[in-house]
C-alpha cells in the first residue's frame, strides 16, 4: 500500500492496482516496534507518514531484561510501537486518499493476471509468489534459523519493552513482550529446537500452545491472559537475494530480505526500501530498468549494516539457553551488546545508568 500511494503521487495519471490477499483489516501478528532512530529515517524522507503514524505510538526508553528473578533495566534505548492493523489502516486511508481503491480478498495465483505492466512491485512477503517463480533470476537463498517461535499478544500493557528468560517446568523459554496500544502488547514465545523437539511442541494444537505459554508465564502475565491470532509453531526464514529485480519485477520488504524481529526492524526496512524505489524512479525519468538498478545500487549498501546486526542478533537467540547460565548482569551486558552495532563507548553514553550499574557488580563480582 505504501508502494502504491507513493508512486500515485509521484505519477498521479499511472494506473496502478494493489492486490491483497487478505479482507480489508486482517492481519497476522500483533505490535510492530519502531524504533527512534528507525522512525526518524523514514520521516526524513515522509514527515507527513511518520506524523500519522505517531499519533498511535506507545513509546518507552528503557528495555527490561528479566532473568534468574532479576529486574534489570537498560536505559537509554528508544522504541516506538503500535499495533500492525493500525498502521495498515493509516496506510490504506493514505492510498484511497491518492484516489486508489485496493483490491482485499484477492490472491495472485499467476504472474501472467499483470498483463503487460511496465513495473511489478513484489511486495509480497516471506512466501512472495513473485520471487518463488523466480528464484533462480533474483539468486534467492533461504535459511531456516533453529528456534522455534509462536506470535501471541497479551491481554495487559508492560511499561518497557521486556525481555523474559526463564527455565520452565518444559525447558528453557523467552518472552519478548511489549506494550503497542494502552491496553495490550505483542507477546512473542520462543524457545529453542531440542527443547521443541523433547516437549514435543509440535503436536499442541494452537489453543494448547496458548494455554501453556499462559501458564509458564502467568507471573510476568499477573492476571493478563495470552492472545492468539493463527498464533503458530514457527521457525524463522532467513531470506536473502543477489539480485533485487528481473526484467519488470522488483522485490521490497520481506519478499527481497528478512531482518530477525529481535532488532524490530523488518517494517521499517520494508518502508524504506519503498521510500528508496520511489526515488529512484522519480530520478530517472520513466526508464524503469534505469529506476531498478539505481535503487539496488544506492540501497544495498545502507541496508548492509543493519542486517548483519540482525544476524548477530538472531544468532545470539539461537543459543539464548547457554546464555542463560550467566550471572543475570553479564547476560543483560552481553544482550545489548548482541549485535555488535553500539560498540563499548558508544554504550556507556547510550545507556549511563545501566552500564554504571553492570560496572559496580562486575566490580563486586571480580574483587
Ligand atoms: C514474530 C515477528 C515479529 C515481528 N516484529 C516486528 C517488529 O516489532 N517491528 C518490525 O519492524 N518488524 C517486525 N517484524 C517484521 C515485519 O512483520 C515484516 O518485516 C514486515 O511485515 C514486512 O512487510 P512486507 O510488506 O514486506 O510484508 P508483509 O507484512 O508480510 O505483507 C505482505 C502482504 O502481501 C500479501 N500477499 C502475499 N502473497 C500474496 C498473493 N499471492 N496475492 C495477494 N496478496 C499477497 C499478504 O497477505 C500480506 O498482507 C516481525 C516479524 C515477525 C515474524
Amino acid at each position: 500500500m505504501y508502494v502504491a500511494y507513493r508512486l500515485k503521487r509521484l505519477l498521479p495519471s499511472a494506473d496502478i492496482l494493489v492486490l491483497e490477499q487478505n479482507p480489508q483489516d486482517v492481519t497476522f501478528g500483533f505490535g510492530v516496534v519502531l524504533s527512534a532512530q528507525g522512525l526518524q529515517f523514514l520521516a526524513d524522507d515522509d514527515s507527513e507518514l511518520v506524523q500519522a503514524i505517531s499519533a498511535g505510538l506507545e513509546s518507552w526508553d528503557d528495555i527490561e531484561i528479566r532473568i534468574g528473578g532479576e529486574r534489570i533495566r537498560i536505559d537509554g534505548i528508544g522504541f516506538t510501537a503500535m499495533g500492525r492493523i493500525v498502521l495498515l489502516r493509516i496506510l490504506n486511508e493514505k492510498v484511497r486518499q491518492a484516489g486508489l481503491s485496493p483490491i482485499f480478498g484477492k490472491a495472485v495465483t499467476d504472474l501472467a493476471e499483470f498483463g503487460d505492466a511496465d513495473l511489478i512491485v513484489a511486495a509480497d512477503g516471506v512466501n512472495s509468489l513473485v520471487r518463488t517463480r523466480h528464484e533462480v533470476e533474483f539468486g534467492t537463498r533461504i535459511e531456516t534459523l533453529t528456534n522455534w517461535f509462536a506470535w501471541f499478544g497479551a491481554s495487559r500493557p508492560f511499561d518497557a519493552l521486556t525481555q523474559t528468560f526463564k527455565m520452565t517446568g518444559e525447558g528453557p523459554f523467552n518472552a519478548h513482550h511489549y506494550r503497542y496500544s494502552p491496553s495490550q502488547s505483542t507477546f512473542l514465545v520462543e524457545t529453542t529446537a531440542a527443547n521443541f523437539e523433547r516437549r514435543g511442541l509440535a503436536k499442541l494444537s494452537v489453543e494448547e500452545s496458548r494455554s501453556l505459554c499462559e501458564k509458564m508465564f502467568a507471573d510476568v502475565l499477573d492476571g493478563a491472559e495470552v492472545i492468539s491470532n493463527r498464533s503458530i509453531w514457527r521457525q524463522f526464514p532467513k531470506i536473502t537475494n543477489e539480485r533485487w529485480s528481473y526484467k519488470n519485477m522488483v522485490l521490497v520488504g520481506d519478499a527481497l530480505r528478512t531482518a530477525h524481529y529481535s532488532i524490530g526492524s523488518g517494517t521499517r526496512l520494508a518502508l524504506e526500501d519503498v521510500q528508496a524505489l520511489v526515488s529512484a524512479i522519480a530520478s530517472t525519468d520513466g526508464d524503469i530498468p534505469a529506476a531498478l538498478a539505481l535503487f539496488e545500487t544506492q540501497r544495498k549498501p545502507i541496508v548492509q549494516k543493519l542486517l548483519d546486526a540482525a544476524v548477530k542478533s538472531a544468532g545470539w537467540y539461537e543459543r539464548f539457553d547457554e546464555n542463560m547460565q550467566l550471572p543475570p548482569w553479564e547476560f543483560a551486558f552481553r544482550y545489548i551488546s548482541r549485535s555488535g552495532r553500539i560498540d563499548p563507548d558508544r554504550l556507556a553514553s547510550a545507556c549511563p545508568a545501566f552500564i554504571r550499574q553492570y560496572r559496580e557488580w562486575k566490580g563486586r563480582t571480580d574483587e
